[in-house]
């Protein structure tokens, strides 16, 4: 893909945030773009990287791979946005610069010894399933309160907020509500915890004009980035 066609996309999907944070009286600048990267190419990625704030990844081993051949070119933070499996998680956080797919009480715990021995402090957000579907990745909303105080709790994750994925539908309403609640829970979440859990990254796509509408901090777009997909990777 040329490099004028990913600039050019990344503009144009920036014009969209920028519209729809003027209609809530909210400054762009607190919208960032994550590049979804899976399924493309190290070449696709360098080209769009100077034009996006992160990439999000959903595969360690995938990330890996990249990661190995991504070569000398400068390159934005690299954001795990997939499920991460348990016996995945020190290559995580050797690889990654943060983690928004946090699901999990044994998770955390193993991110967070892990990234002791590693002397860092790794920055997560806590994933929520917000439309409570069954094949949706993320914790469950009735066991959030439980995940959120002991993550907040532990010496060497940094919690920096929320992550959902919007229900699969074009219904507006149901779709912004998903990320009412998201926003709802971080709310609340601040009080509890007192931390700022400024992050909300919601948004694909589909939807991230309401999901700016609805407080997000951080768009994750693949398909309006780079094109379709070859095959649709729903990990
Ligand atoms: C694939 C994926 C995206 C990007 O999806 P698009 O519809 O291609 O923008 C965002 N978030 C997660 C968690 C994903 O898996």
């Amino acid at each position: 893909m040329s490099m004028s066609l990913l600039k050019e996309r990344a503009e144009a999907i920036r014009e969209r945030i920028a519209q729809a944070a003027e209609r809530v009286g909210r400054s762009p600048q607190n919208v960032r773009l994550v590049g979804v990267s899976k399924t493309r190419t190290v070449e696709e990625m360098r080209e769009a990287a100077p034009f996006l704030d992160a990439l999000g990844e959903n595969k360690v081993q995938e990330a890996q791979k990249k990661k190995s051949l991504w070569g000398e070119v400068s390159t934005p933070p690299w954001r795990l946005i997939g499920h991460l499996q348990s016996n995945k998680a020190r290559k995580a956080v050797e690889l990654f610069d943060t983690v928004d797919s946090l699901d999990s009480l044994s998770l955390a715990l193993r991110l967070d010894r892990i990234a002791g021995e590693l002397g860092r402090h790794l920055p997560v957000l806590i994933e929520v399933n917000t439309s409570e579907e069954d094949s949706k990745t993320g914790c469950l909303i009735k066991d959030f309160p439980e995940l959120l105080d002991k993550t907040a709790s532990l010496p060497n994750l940094i919690l920096e907020g929320l992550m959902t994925i919007g229900p699969l539908t074009d219904d507006e309403k149901k779709v912004r509500g998903a990320f009412e609640t998201l926003r709802g829970l971080s709310e609340k979440a601040r009080e509890l915890v007192g931390l700022p859990l400024k992050e909300l990254s919601m948004g694909m796509s589909h939807d991230f004009e309401w999901a700016v509408l609805e407080g997000s901090t951080m768009v994750r777009i693949g398909t309006a980035l780079f094109g379709p997909r070859s095959y649709d990777d729903k990990s």
